[in-house]
Order: structure tokens, then sequence, then C-alpha cells
């Protein structure tokens, strides 16, 4: 076996998609690492509750609710004549997540009961290093102030039963009942504390602060083992929360290189698409469309030149798709299989869960094309539901064209997931393209 090397800023690019992920444990710490990175080229914070007034050619960020965030670099021509260039993603990833009163005794052991969020493969989650990460509120002499927690070290655990009382595992899956049997071991019972007071006590200590100032959280799930590559060429690479981190992270880097763009260009990057968008800060809600609307008022762009705007906008929604993984041929779709390492994917739903229209389709074809990209194409087996993604929504939502678009990857919504090494950089070089054409 000859092995071929990846160039250097190939893998240099994807190692960066790891420690993006590795900073990033929550929605809400995707959104802060987001953040750190725009500050440091030069980006300026706009705050929705207050006016905003905009530079020819500035570089701005607006952040909702802490864990959506809308990026953008104004275009060095009018508005009305090109339109916004616009990369949608998601910020969060199925898992769990703490319920409000978790802590509870289980005989000798105090555990943490848990809900779902979106759609995790379950059974990835047992006899993994996991542990909290999220946002604490807590009481101040003014209103109450959200802080960003994450213990960083392992804190529980959901293990399995062993196969000596679960015979039947390895022929008829793991199967876990959500209510009784993911609560996840934290620690002994200390007998002269309530589970609740001993939790507060806990989180009391890593925000370093008063046990009585904690007023509510939201706090979830994840697994502390950090990113790394395999395979013998190191073309492939696993972590938690690829779906969609990745994409954000392509279309971050693509907005900060991309030298002096014609049209407006943005990232948004919406937390709860996992769960349907729907809130206000989801690619349902108002945030997208307030944000350009926003922009072109600031801009001294009239409602007619801002429709005029919209109509020659173009979305490319960014979430990933499903890699072809030859052990299990019946979840595919014969002709559509999409190879990891062979370039993005453009994903087709004549149902329309996918925005892509043969003309979104061409258009992104010839950005792959002049970025010297390979891409490839996806369609769901016919007789499998089909997911959906951001993409259908804001298009609908704004009127824009789009297409759905994403690379391809394995173990979708396992807390480990798996994806190609050159993929990355192809996706970052074609939204390069989109957003300086
Ligand atoms: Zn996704």
């Amino acid at each position: 076996m000859t092995l071929v090397p990846i160039a250097p800023e190939i893998t240099g690019h994807a190692r960066d998609l790891l420690d993006f992920i590795d900073a990033s444990p929550s929605p809400w710490h995707a959104v802060a690492t987001i953040e750190k990175r725009l500050q440091d080229h030069g980006f300026q914070r706009l705050e929705e509750a207050q006016s905003w007034l905009l530079q020819a050619e500035g570089n701005y960020y607006v952040v909702r609710d802490q864990s959506s965030i809308v990026l953008f670099r104004i275009g060095s021509r009018p508005l009305a004549e090109t339109g916004f260039r616009i990369v949608g993603a998601h910020t969060d990833s199925p898992g769990f997540r703490i319920k409000p009163r978790a802590p509870h005794r289980a005989e000798t052991m105090l555990r943490l009961g848990v809900e779902i969020y979106g759609g995790p493969i379950l059974a990835t989650f047992t006899d993994r290093d996991l542990s909290l990460a999220g946002r604490v509120s807590l009481r101040s002499p003014s209103s109450p102030i959200s802080k960003l927690v994450c213990f960083e070290r392992a804190l529980m655990r959901l293990p399995n039963l062993a196969i000596h009382m679960n015979r039947t595992v390895n022929e008829e899956g793991l199967k876990l009942n959500k209510q009784t049997e993911l609560p996840l071991l934290l620690c002994n019972l200390e007998q002269a504390l309530e589970p609740l007071d001993q939790f507060h006590a806990l989180l009391a200590t890593e925000l370093a602060c008063e046990t009585e100032a904690i007023m509510s959280w939201e706090l979830g799930v994840y697994d502390t083992q950090q990113g790394a590559f395999w395979g013998p060429a190191e073309e492939f690479l696993a972590n938690s929360q690829l779906d969609n981190l990745a994409s954000c992270h392509a279309a971050l880097a693509a907005l900060l290189v991309v030298e002096n763009p014609p049209c407006t260009c943005l990232c948004a990057f919406f937390d709860h698409e996992e769960i349907g968008s729907q809130s206000a800060k989801g690619a349902s809600g108002s945030f997208l469309p307030d944000m350009l609307e926003r922009i072109a008022i600031a801009l001294n762009v009239g409602a007619e030149a801002y429709k005029q705007a919209l109509a020659r906008s173009f979305l490319i929604s960014a979430d990933m798709a499903h890699a072809y993984q030859p052990n299990f041929p019946m979840g595919y779709e014969p002709e559509h299989k999409a190879v990891v390492n062979q370039g993005p994917v453009i994903k087709t739903n004549a149902g329309q869960r996918y925005s892509t229209l043969s003309v979104s389709e061409a258009e992104f074809i010839g950005w792959c094309e002049a970025a010297g990209v390979p891409y490839q194409r996806y369609a769901h087996r016919s007789d499998i539901p089909c997911g959906s993604t951001i993409g259908p929504i804001t298009s609908a939502r704004l009127g824009l064209r789009s297409v759905d678009v994403g690379n391809p990857m394995w173990a979708m919504h396992s807390i480990r997931e798996s994806a190609g090494v050159l993929d990355h950089t192809y996706m970052t070089r074609a939204l390069e393209q989109f957003f300086g054409g």
C-alpha cells in the first residue's frame, strides 16, 4: 500500500476543526469559540437592542441568546445590485440535557435524570467519559447573569449492563428505556446532603460562586474524548458534533479569508436545528430576517432596494451528509453513494426536505468547479424517510434561492462521528469561492 501524503495545510485545517470542536462542548460554547475568533480578526460585536452604525466594508457579528450567531462582511458593491451571500448551518447537536431537578437517589448512587435533545444514537452514549457543559444563571444585584460552565473532566457515566445479564445484546442491539435506563451515574450518595444540594455544590465549586447564587441552568452532556485523526495516512477524523460544527467551521474559515468581497457575505449559525428550529433563535425564528433587514436599514437601503437585494441573494445551507458505509449497503440508494474524501455532497429531495433545485445545484457546481473542488450528489433511499435541514425553512421564509450541501460523514448523531480530512478543505474552498464571487 502506498500512502499519498496529505498536504500540511489540509491537515492543519482539519486539526483546527478538531480544536474548534474540542473548545465547543455545547452550542453556547460554540458561539463563544466563534466570537473569540471573530474578535481576533477585528470583527465588531453589534447589539440588537442598540442602533447600528455600519462602515463600508466593515466586519460585524450579532449573537442572539448566546447560542445563535450571524456574522457578516459588508461588500464593496451596492446591496441592491448584489444581494446577500449567506451560508447557514447549526450550532447544536443531538444528545442529553439535564432536567431541572435531575439529581436523585438511586440506591447507593446519586444519578442525574436526562432528557433527550434531538435524535442521538442512544447506545453510543454508554461507556463514554461523559461530562457537563452549558450555561448557568446566577443571582446578581441588578439582573441575573448567565455564565458558561464546562467541567473539562470525566464526571459521570452510563455503564452498559454486562453481557452476562444481557445475553442477546449482540443479536438484538442495545435498547435503552429513555426514562429508566438513561440516568447518568454521578457519585456515591452523601447521606448528609440532599441530591439537589449536592449537585448545586458541585456546580458552585466549578463556577467559583456561592451555592445560593445558582438560579437556573441549561446543561448538556458531552464526551471528554478529544478529536483524533485515523487511517493509514490520517485521512479521516473523528470527534463529537461534526454535525454540524464542521460546517460552521468551514463557513467561518471561508468568510475570514475572502478578500474584499463584492457581495455582502453572511454566516448564520442557528441553535435548535436538531429539535425543529421553532424558536426565537432557531432558523424558523426572526433572527436571520431581522439581521438582513437591520443591515439594509443601517446601510440606508430603501424598502424597494431591500426586496431587490433579497431577490438577488443566495443561501447555501451547509449541513453534513451521509457517507456510504459498506457494511450497511441496505441503508443507501445504490446510485447515490457519497464517498468520504471525494468532495462536498449536493443533497436533493423531490419533497423539498432539501432546498436544492436544478438551478441552485448548477450554481453550486459552478463554485466547486471554479475552486477546483470535486463534488458528489446524494439522494436518500425511497423506502426510508429523509431528514431535513435549515435550508427549506430559511429559503421559504425569506424567498431565497438556496442549495443544500454538506460533507459526507459516518455515524451521524453518534457521540463519536467521523468524516474526511480532504473534504473539509474542499468544502471551505467551495464556500470561499461563493463568498468571493
Ligand atoms: Zn445537522
